[in-house]
């Protein structure tokens, strides 16, 4: 893994998500180099190339924020938006940890989301915290398939587990469904195992499907094997997506769970690249 110290020049970005008003991200690269990740696309520089092998960390961004806060107006924060602001150089840097405090602080709304169990290493920043909300990430219930697309990032079981802790500790918490890779993790068990979950937890659901950028379709070839990608061409997109999301719906009514899906966002995302951050 290839650690590189670096100057950031902006820490609040115009955010590509609709409902975000601002991005900041203390990372470029993600050490969890997920396989089906989008944000490889939307990277500048060598960390988009080695995606997860390589992390730039933008050392003097909390300095820049507490700067910018000061003219911007107040709004929602993603933190982060194309890295995991709780990858395991946050053990040492803290940045995640700082920025969110200050922003809070600011008057700022702050949405994060991660993978990481490290999450629950600020638990006591975020409680009592009004406008914070924490979404943990998972595409599947099962070590084997997360080993094939998301082999770098904590376990589904320890994700499973920090999302009852946040729920627990009164945050508000939110589950990411996603993505749905077609014949990887589309079966109305592994659908229906995370969505009870999200139902015991009195959580919502946010879900999506693959997005098609190039460097996440050819990073999950890569580790799906050419079989896979010749049978996902094969398949008519829009109809399984359609029947996909009529298991998820309907799972999310018997259960009672509050779940959108991220569709409208997508649609403003790809049109968005990331100008460089630094
Ligand atoms: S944790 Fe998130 S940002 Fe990091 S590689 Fe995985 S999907 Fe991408």
């Amino acid at each position: 893994m290839k650690i590189l110290e670096v100057k950031a020049k902006t820490a609040l970005n115009r955010s590509g998500m609709v409902e975000l008003d601002y991005a900041f991200n203390a990372y470029l690269g993600c050490m969890h180099g997920c396989r089906y990740c989008y944000a490889a696309d939307m990277t500048p520089g060598e960390s988009a190339a080695t995606w997860g092998d390589a992390v730039r960390i933008r050392t003097n961004i909390i300095d820049v924020l507490r700067e910018e806060m000061k003219g911007r107006r107040r709004g929602l924060v993603g933190v982060s938006t194309i890295t995991d602001p709780y990858q395991p150089v946050e053990a040492r840097y803290m940045l995640s940890r700082q920025a969110i405090d200050l922003l809070l602080n600011g008057g700022f709304r702050v949405s994060v989301q991660t993978k990481s169990p490290l999450v629950l290493r600020d638990l006591d920043i975020f409680r009592d915290r009004k406008g914070l909300d924490v979404g943990v990430s998972l595409a599947t219930p099962h070590t084997e398939i997360s080993r094939l697309i998301d082999s770098k990032s904590p376990l589904p079981e320890a994700r499973m587990r920090t999302l009852r802790v946040l729920s627990e500790n009164g945050i508000k918490t939110w589950l990411f469904l996603g993505p749905i890779i077609p014949g990887i993790n589309d079966s109305n068990e592994s659908l229906e195992t995370l969505i009870s979950l999200a139902s015991d937890l009195k959580i919502r659901v946010i879900y999506d499907l693959l997005n098609q950028y190039n460097g996440a379709r050819s990073m999950l070839s890569s580790s799906l094997g050419s079989s896979w990608e010749s049978e996902a061409r094969s398949i008519n997109r829009r109809l399984w997506w359609q029947e996909t999301e009529a298991k998820i719906t309907g799972l999310a009514r018997e259960y009672q769970v509050d779940c959108n899906s991220e569709a409208s966002e997508l649609k403003a995302e790809t049109n968005i690249l990331y100008k460089p951050l630094y």
